[in-house]
């Protein structure tokens, strides 16, 4: 094992080496996180809902002891396959133990984990391995038909390794097909993590691209660590060993956003959803897990609450839920709390930043607020969590005040903020600062709020109205079930909101009511010029609205008055 030392030396000009090394140099790496839960948190269990043969759900259940033997076997196996320091391993994997494994063997040995989002159009899944020059390609069965289709076109592909035991292995034409189970029953757990600098790559993550092609964010064993301290903090996630954390968010999606790094650190539980996320089988696993915290998009959440609230069901465990991605409508904070005694923390994030910067617990001053100021505050998107700094800047780069109205570009700066994407000579940075392309207020306490993405700001009048308010409203009236508030042409304005509607099954109501519903909750300037039905509303793979389709798709409505 090889001594490490800090490379860094700049950062301590004139400063005399002996005075500087006063501390040991340990690499911050990630097969720390799985080294210490087998270390200290041996038994605790790693639970899996795996669908393999026929469609039959089957939970599978060891222990950080076992996961670290055969992440392990996996690094082994890895070195057998010719994989080296710095290759790229991709992965098209719902969340379970194989995954988690791949997580650790692949980036514990010094290659690069390279989690690919199967809801990517196919032709965006071909490019961005092709763009990754990935190597090796870790499959769940689920995907081995569209890996099939695709092969043809993956140039750089040696080898594609289905996440199952031989007796499941599917016919499939594809060169090289391999068995996850025969790979790592060949192999000896025997296996010490090495060390190297803490800044090589670890992982990578393209961003859903709605406009242009999707582009890599490459992260660091350093960047990962050091978001994996900050988000398991109190007025963050808040993990503590005697939490049982169900990630529904994807481990395709920002790495379930650094959950299979905290959970470790912390000594959790972990069930791993597998690919069934309707409310009836997350349901069922909440209460047979004894889940206690999750995570996950709101339309994930929108099914299991519908479902419950259908079947008149309550959590007995399920305490506190991470909701972010999107903005969480306050009428969904109000229902977890109200009707089922969850707490929502709303988060936000973004691929370009491991993904976490901000998070929202109320202090102790908001604890005397009646429900109705409480969810105010509940409805932004938190404080930055340590470690992250934001602000937000006019057009010239001018920080704006934190007063809770003005609102500008938002940026980010942190050690686990993007600097560079894979491949691209040009710094995305602006003085140091990521523009993340929110629009957003910070008020006097630091709470940030989202008003917008920047491209999807209705602009009216030189005025601008934030599209993400108007939604929240909509989404608080009984019969809407999904909205999304568009920008449309008008002749006198530049652009009136349009507020497009998905009705809940079964119940009757029509635009001037929904319209009438924004009477005294915001100006009247604001309220949306016509309301719109639609059977459904078109999603990004990661549950977004996909407001480009949905302006492509209205682009020749006439409003009333235009
Ligand atoms: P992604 O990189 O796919 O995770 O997308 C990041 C983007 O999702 C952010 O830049 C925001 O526009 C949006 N987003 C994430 N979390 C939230 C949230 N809590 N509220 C509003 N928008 C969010």
């Amino acid at each position: 094992m090889s001594a490490y030392k800090s490379s860094d030396a700049s950062l301590n000009p004139g400063i005399d080496a002996s005075t500087r090394a006063g501390m040991m140099q340990r690499p911050l790496l990630i097969s720390s996180l799985i080294e210490h839960a087998a270390k200290n948190f041996g038994d605790t269990e790693i639970v899996s809902r795996i669908v393999e043969g026929n469609g039959i759900s089957v939970t599978h259940r060891y222990t950080y002891r076992d996961a670290n033997r055969r992440a392990k076997k996996l690094a082994n196996a890895l070195k057998h396959l010719g994989v080296t320091k710095g290759d790229r391993i991709a992965t098209l994997a719902w969340n379970g133990y194989r995954h988690f494994e791949i997580y650790y063997g692949v980036s514990g040995m010094g290659a690069i984990t390279h989690t690919v989002n199967p809801r990517l159009f196919p032709e965006q899944i071909a490019y961005i391995i092709n763009h990754a020059e990935d190597t090796f390609l870790f499959v769940d069965l689920t995907f081995v038909p569209l890996i099939e289709t695709l092969m043809p076109g993956l140039e750089s592909i040696k080898g594609v390794v289905v996440m199952t035991d031989r007796a499941h292995m599917p016919f499939a034409k594809i060169p090289n097909l391999l068995c996850y189970e025969d790979l790592l029953a060949a192999e000896v757990d025997d296996f010490e993590w090495p060390l190297f600098d803490e800044s090589t790559p670890s992982g990578l993550c393209y961003t859903s691209g709605t406009t242009g092609n999707p582009k890599g964010v490459v992260y660091t064993h350093r960047s990962t660590i050091c978001h994996t301290y900050a988000a398991m903090s109190p007025d963050a996630f808040c993990l503590d060993s005697r939490q049982v954390v169900l990630p529904v968010v994807p481990m395709f999606h920002v790495n379930a956003w650094g959950t299979p790094f905290m959970c470790p650190a912390a000594g959790c539980k972990i069930v791993f959803p597998g690919a069934a996320l309707d409310g009836a089988s997350l349901y069922q696993l909440f209460e047979q897990e004894g889940v206690t915290l999750s995570a996950g998009v709101p339309t994930v959440w929108l099914g299991l609450l519908n479902y419950m609230k259908t079947h008149h069901l309550k959590f007995s465990t399920f305490k506190e839920t991470v909701v972010g991605g999107s903005a969480c409508p306050p009428a969904m904070i109000e229902s977890f709390e109200r009707d089922f005694d969850v707490t929502v923390i709303h988060a936000w994030g973004m691929t370009e930043l491991s993904p976490l910067g901000s998070m929202n617990r109320l202090r102790t001053k908001h604890l005397q607020l009646s429900i109705g100021e409480q969810l105010a505050i509940k409805a932004k998107q938190g404080t930055p969590i340590f470690g992250l700094e934001l602000e937000i800047m006019n057009a010239d780069g001018k920080p704006l005040p934190h007063d809770g109205l003005a609102f500008g570009d938002l940026m980010a700066r942190g050690p686990w903020v993007v600097e560079h994407y894979f491949k691209e000579e040009m710094s995305p940075l602006r003085d140091g600062w990521f523009p993340t392309g929110d629009v957003a207020t910070i008020d006097a306490d630091g709470y940030m709020q989202i008003t917008d993405r920047s491209k999807d700001v209705i602009k009216s009048g030189g005025e601008w109205i934030s599209s993400i308010e108007l939604e929240n409203i909509a989404m608080a009236h009984p019969a809407v079930l999904e909205a999304a508030v568009i920008g449309v042409a008008h002749p006198k304005w530049d652009e009136r909101p349009l507020l497009v509607v998905v009705k809940k099954p079964g119940v009757t109501v029509d635009a001037e009511e929904l319209l009438n519903f924004y009477d005294g909750k915001i100006a009247k300037w604001m309220r949306p010029d016509a309301a719109a039905f639609v059977l459904q509303l078109p999603h990004t793979a990661t549950g977004k609205l996909l407001k480009t389709k949905l302006r492509e798709d209205f682009k020749s409505y006439k409003l009333p008055d235009a």
